[in-house]
């Protein structure tokens, strides 16, 4: 192929965008060869390319592809709410009632269960409390405030004073009233009563602001000068009126391009005010490492973060920052130059951490946790043609009911939202004057209501900024009554169980029966939490625990072509009131089909049976499969060929559902607030790619221990106790939606991970769990020009499983940039991967595996080609890559190699349909641990740089290479693979660590199915296990141990990690290196 194919790859179309691309490569697709048809690279528009796919897709999702097989099902609008209502939220344009500020209160731990009456506004209350069960680090540190001044059990004086009563009666720890004029530059052209129109473009310097119509001030600061709010005299960067050339490459690693000044983009001195969080610091003048604290109050009419903070600096004080121009010249970090040809040793000695997020100090300090909410490029590009060019795909990853070690919580009669796009106030707003902010999604202007002036935490009135919601990216609000259409619904459980002849034989039962024994009283919910249970084979069996009853009764529906609820009152039960039969009939349920010979699977009938069930009042059903369904509507057959290879047309036919069935159904229970999690244990093939679709579209979780035995594996049976443990007692959100807004000239896509979509930003989670990733696609609409910065807002409505309706808002904000060496600099590697994944999923079911592979080579080939022919000044040989994209081409063919993606025969069907139904909906962490495994020599741990974690010690060493180089056969070796660890042990092992580890003399002692360590008192032995401990305690699920040597059956499925080495079907690491450079340098 000639370089002209990369000159069309490099313009108009490529890999992201809707346009035609080339597919340059033949190398590595089954059937594409050169002839391949223009499939290549991922667009966003997947539905324009290939042959459609054959059946009902369950991948695609997005407003692209509306489903063709049910819209969301009628009853919406009966029983529970029509689709949009969640979505438009409380009534746009209706004013707040006019309170004057409401008796605040500010507790340490809220009062759960406590539900503001629905009409008076109740007092607002703040807390900030810990959640239990919840190990992980704080997201993000609380402001020290929050911990300094919170007077738990103190109530608040009832009302909050006028503001002239402060200087009467200043309380210790609240700043005092304003006592003079604030400085008066914002109010040179102030022209009181003129409304901003809602989305006006930002003003294009300074003296835009200023022209800006600013309101006269409430009367309630009577008395004082209407002075808005005075902006810097200079800009964020301390340098306004000298011209700056845009940065030829972002100095990304210095004191980044707002504090030094001397980088910035013409675009950040057209700025608008800066944002609240920046303001308050007062730090939007400062120079580099120069931290400038406004004097605390000066003025009377003004708080803090409205006064004029002097600036330091005429020009002699600017030196510092002038001179740290001289950084320019070097290159940061990110963008090292790296020839991945001749540096082999690429990986980090820790782990890979996200990109910091280029902005100033105080504004990334309160920035969303990367774990919660990270972008593929921390910097974004201000035009699409910026972003085409640089050939990086733009997305969002989101883990957004992670488990959180300290979460803000508000309780308050009025959230404050944008009145134009409903964007919930967050850090990253700006206060336009003392009673006014703006809006930074849509940039309308709003009003700050009355009781918003209040500040629970501080105790203090007037300084809006400070409240808790402009404080924290991450924050939780428990809603007042117009976030209900309904009352809340209560915590409800379902679980359906196969109890055919196959799944007795597996042992299932009891473990599912002595969990649930366990853990009954540790299920989310309150007292008016129900439970019901069925169990089924070629019959339904439902069971009747009414209170009263003597024992359990078991009532028998054998047509399961019309299933009916033979009791429907009785079914589903108070789980207080009927605990004791609960109990009873979880004690008796594995004998009760002990020796059961029915072999014939009903589970479709079933399904239904458990939708009617719970289709009143929304909840979660819970079910375990062992087999292919046979019998009653949702009946599968067999197609998968054991060992052998279908052709890519089968092969799409295979990834995608036989039947719509499961899919139809999941959308009635999404409609309904139900949600379907599956278990699927079994070592034959049960057609997961139709039966999954019952989770996918209702947002359940699918969980898959293929050969599940008790007896025959004991390490799948301890997996499976630990992660049933961890699903009945971990959070749950019910009746939820989660709505992502972005600044106004981005556009959200095509969504990512289990969900139904409702309208285009509107995802429909029946249920949400803590353990749930997503990821969006974007595009840039419209030229962010006049932006230095754009925010996205995650907002998810949920039920708790207290019935309260709570709101959880997280808000990152990302600076806007316009060079491609800037966008390469903020490249996250992890972030592209894991959106790379995703995408070639949908493309694997819509086009083919092989399509999705190349698309995959393209990703690589593209961005990097990008990168040497527009950002690097020099050209040199070599495979040349930004440090932090140097992960790029790894994670790439580890992602070839994965069991999603691979082409080895011996893939089976459903582990590749889990593995991509894994890839699409794990939060990125644990996703990149089974796309790229740690490796860490095992025998010579030592304390050295040590982490030290509730008083034990854990050992950190340094992740290797996954490469057969790397193991040596006297040492051992422990692999992380997400849900698997397996420690290979070395023919020549030292045998201190065999016996003081392991526990046995030699090496040829040690068991070929170990899959525990013996708790041994050596240090040693503690160094390990604290090891392993720790790696197991940081995921939520459980990865089983395997011990492997040389002769273990084992040892194959570990040597496939060694992704670095060349396969039965796959290059190695420096083979595709070589093709890489090989189609870049054409
Ligand atoms: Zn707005």
């Amino acid at each position: 192929m000639s370089g002209g194919g990369y000159a069309a790859q490099n313009g108009a179309g490529g890999s992201y965008t809707n346009g035609p691309s080339q597919n340059p490569v033949g190398v590595y697709s089954s059937n594409q060869g050169l002839m391949a048809p223009p499939l290549t690279g991922f667009m966003n528009s997947l539905t324009t390319k290939g042959p459609p796919p054959p059946g009902p897709n369950p991948y695609i999702t997005g407003r692209h592809q509306p489903s063709p097989v049910a819209p969301p099902p009628s009853s919406w609008s009966g029983v529970a709410p029509p689709p949009s209502s969640y979505s438009q939220h409380p009534q746009p344009g209706v004013t707040p009632p006019p309170v004057a500020p409401p008796p605040s209160s500010y507790s340490q731990h809220p009062q759960p269960g406590v539900m503001p009456p629905p009409v008076a506004p109740p007092p607002s209350s703040y807390s900030q409390h810990p959640q239990p069960g919840v190990t992980p680090p704080p997201v993000a540190p609380p402001p020290s405030s929050y911990s300094q001044h919170p007077q738990p059990g103190i109530m608040p004086p009832p009302v909050a004073p006028p503001p002239s009563s402060y200087s009467q009666h200043p309380q210790p720890g609240v700043t005092p009233p304003p006592v003079a004029p604030p400085p008066s530059s914002y109010s040179q052209h102030p022209q009181p009563g003129v409304m901003l129109p809602p989305v006006a473009p930002p003003p294009s310097s300074w003296s835009g602001v200023t022209q800006a119509p600013v309101a006269p001030p409430p009367s309630s600061w009577s008395g004082v000068t209407p002075t808005p709010v005075a902006p810097p005299p200079r800009s964020w960067s301390g340098v306004t009126s000298t011209p700056v050339a845009p940065p030829p490459v972002g100095n990304h690693t210095g004191p980044g391009p707002y504090s030094t000044g001397t980088r910035l983009p013409p675009v950040f001195q057209n700025t608008m005010q800066p944002p609240a969080a920046l303001q308050q610091a007062g730090l939007y003048q400062a120079q580099p490492g120069q931290m400038i604290r406004p004097p605390a109050y000066h003025s009377p009419s003004a708080p803090a973060l409205y006064t004029q903070v002097q600036p330091s600096g005429s020009a002699a004080q600017l030196s510092p920052s002038l001179a740290a121009m001289s950084l320019q010249s070097q290159t940061p970090e990110a963008l090292r130059v790296v020839n991945l040809l001749q540096e082999r040793n690429i990986l980090p000695s820790g782990a890979v951490t996200p990109p910091t997020p280029c902005l100033p100090q105080d504004l990334q300090k309160i920035n969303c946790c990367p774990e919660v909410f990270r972008c593929t490029l921390t910097s974004i590009p201000q035009t699409q043609a910026l972003l085409n060019k640089a050939k990086l795909p733009l997305g969002l990853l989101l883990h957004p009911f992670k488990d959180l070690s300290q979460l803000p919580v508000v309780t308050s009669s009025n959230i404050v939202r944008c009145r134009s796009c409903r964007t919930y106030i967050n850090p990253f707003v700006t206060f336009v004057d003392a009673r006014r902010w703006k809006c930074n999604l849509c940039h309308r202007v709003n009003d700050v209501p009355e009781e918003f002036m209040y500040n629970p935490v501080s105790r203090s009135y007037g300084a809006p900024h400070k409240r808790p919601e402009v404080q924290n990216a991450t924050i939780e609000f428990i809603a007042p009554s117009e976030y209900m259409l309904r009352p809340p619904q209560p915590a409800v459980y379902l679980f359906v169980l196969d109890v055919s002849h196959n799944a007795v034989e597996t042992g299932y039962l009891d473990v599912v029966c002595q969990s649930l024994l366990e853990n009954l009283d540790s299920l989310p919910g309150d007292s008016r939490t129900k439970i019901g249970f069925i169990t089924f084979d070629s019959t339904i069996h439902f069971y009747n625990l009414q209170e009263g009853l003597s024992q359990p009764q078991m009532l028998i529906v054998s047509d399961i072509d019309d299933v009916f609820l033979p009791s429907p009152d009785s079914l589903l039960v108070n789980l207080s009131e009927c605990k004791e039969l609960v109990q009873d009939l979880l004690t008796g349920l594995p004998q009760m089909f002990s020796s059961t010979m029915e072999t014939q699977s009903g589970l479709g009938p079933a399904l239904q049976a458990g939708f009617k069930l719970l289709s009143p009042t929304g909840g979660r059903i819970s079910v375990f499969q062992t087999q292919l369904p046979t019998v009653g509507i949702g009946a599968l057959k067999p197609r998968e060929e054991p060992g052998q290879k279908a052709h890519a047309k089968q092969e799409v036919q295979h990834l995608n559902p036989a039947t719509d069935f499961y899919k139809k159904l999941a959308l009635d229970c999404s409609g309904h607030h139900v949600a379907v999690d599956l278990f699927l244990l079994s070592a034959q093939y049960c057609d997961l790619s139709s039966l999954g679709c019952i989770s996918r579209y209702s947002a359940g979780s699918v969980y898959y221990y293929p050969s599940y035995h008790r007896q025959r594996s004991p390490a799948q049976t301890e997996r499976f106790q630990r992660d049933l443990k961890r699903y009945l007692t971990r959070k749950i959100g019910f009746e939820a939606v989660m709505r992502i807004r972005c600044t106004k000239g981005l556009s959200i896509h095509t969504f990512h991970g289990n969900f139904f979509v409702r309208s285009t930003d509107l995802l429909s989670l029946a249920n949400v769990n803590p353990d749930a990733g997503f990821a969006v696609q974007m595009s840039i609409e419209e030229n962010l020009l006049d932006l230095q910065a754009v925010s996205f807002q995650a907002a998810l409505l949920y039920t708790s499983s207290k019935g309260e309706r709570r709101i959880r808002v997280h808000t990152l904000c990302l600076p806007v940039v316009n060079s491609l060496s800037d966008i390469f600099a903020g490249a996250d590697v992890q972030a592209i991967t894991a959106l790379l994944a995703s995408m070639a999923v949908d493309r694997s079911v819509t086009a083919s595996l092989g399509d999705a592979r190349d698309a995959l080579i393209n990703a690589a080939i593209d961005s990097l080609s990008s990168y040497r022919s527009s950002v690097l000044s020099v050209q040199q040989p070599g495979l040349l890559a930004p440090a932090c994209l140097r992960l790029l081409p790894l994670y790439i063919l580890a992602l070839l190699k994965h069991r999603a993606f691979r082409t080895s025969a011996s893939t089976r069907l459903d582990e590749r349909v889990f593995s991509m139904f894994q890839l699409k909906s794990q939060p990125l962490p644990f996703l990149m641990l089974t796309v790229h495994p740690g490796l860490y020599r095992a025998d010579d741990l030592s304390d050295e740089g040590a982490l030290n974690v509730s008083e034990r010690t854990i050992p950190q060493p340094r992740a290797l290479q996954l490469s057969v180089e790397k193991l040596s056969r006297d040492a051992a070796f422990l692999m992380d693979c997400g849900t698997v660890l397996y420690l290979w042990i070395g023919r020549n092992c030292n045998p201190v660590f065999l016996t003081q580890v392991l526990g046995v003399e030699s090496y040829a002692a040690v068991p070929l199915n170990m899959d525990q360590l013996p708790e041994l008192d050596t240090a040693e032995s503690s160094r390990i296990r604290a090891l392993i401990d720790w790696l197991r305690e940081r995921r939520p699920f459980h990865p089983v141990l395997h011990v492997i040597r040389d002769e273990s059956p084992l040892k194959a499925e570990f040597l496939q990690y060694l992704i670095e080495d060349l396969s039965e079907s796959a290059l190695s690491y420096y083979e595709f290196l070589l093709h890489l450079q090989q189609q870049i340098c054409k």
